[in-house]
């Protein structure tokens, strides 16, 4: 068998027939010329992965948890309500970083007058943020139906 242009290949029995012909030489198929071939359809786009139940589920947690260190991590560095912004509460993330920034700097005024208390004010302070943050989390997994 020839990939020859000049020869077209007889899609029954295989014999070479000179180009131009309409019928097969040997068998008398209809010979189908290369330029004439239907082309074949392009590839389908791959379908967009549709995640599973479980996937989606799995994602969910993953941003729940996220959200929750975040808002325990940027709280710790005094700045409440940043993981409640990332989880797109922006109302109460920004309620957070207000009332998070002036706790801090009642703190520290409560702190300079007392001194003890306020170092005591100041051990405890990590409870809001890691408070803030599992509220965050218990709140996203409801909208989540976790
Ligand atoms: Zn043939």
């Amino acid at each position: 068998m020839s990939d020859s242009p000049h020869t077209l290949t007889c899609p029954s029995c295989g014999a070479d027939n000179p180009a131009g012909m309409s019928f097969c030489a040997a068998c008398g198929a209809p010979l189908i010329f290369p330029s004439a071939a239907p082309e074949p359809p392009p590839a389908a786009p791959r379908p967009a992965h549709i995640p599973t139940a479980e996937e989606t589920a799995r994602k969910q947690r993953q941003e729940v948890i996220t959200a929750m260190i975040i808002e325990i991590a940027a709280g710790i560095f005094g700045f409440l309500g940043i993981g409640w912004i990332f989880a797109g509460k922006t109302g109460q993330g920004v309620i957070l970083l207000i009332s998070g920034c002036a706790a801090i700097l009642f703190g520290a005024v409560v702190g300079l007058i007392t001194g003890g208390i306020g170092f005591v004010c100041f051990c405890l302070y990590p409870i809001f943020p890691v408070l803030s943050g599992i509220w965050l989390k218990s709140v996203m997994e409801k909208d989540r139906g976790l």
